[in-house]
């Protein structure tokens, strides 16, 4: 979560919660996950692409983008390098 203060009266925003958007697209793509923050004062509501929480991603060989804490790629079953390796 971020500490994000309002554009117009510099009050600090509270964090309304995370929600996938679609922005219209149809329903076989991935939703777009979103962070909403209201401003408690004059109501203005940003947005912002949500943290991957920390969470560092990998690359496998086969093209697939996953989480580094995954012990191995959700596409093509390869080990996951980034984890065997260290530690
Ligand atoms: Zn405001
Ligand atoms: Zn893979």
């Amino acid at each position: 979560m971020k500490k994000i203060h309002c554009p117009r009266c510099s009050e600090r925003l509270n964090f309304l919660g995370s929600e996938g958007f679609r922005f219209g697209r149809p329903a076989s793509e991935p939703a777009v996950e979103v962070e909403v923050y209201s401003c408690p004062k004059c109501g203005k509501l940003e947005f912002f692409a949500a943290e991957t929480s920390g969470i560092s991603k990998v690359k496998c060989e086969c093209g697939a983008v996953y989480d580094c804490d995954f012990p191995r790629c959700p596409s093509c079953g390869r080990n996951n390098d980034a984890m065997t390796a260290s530690k």
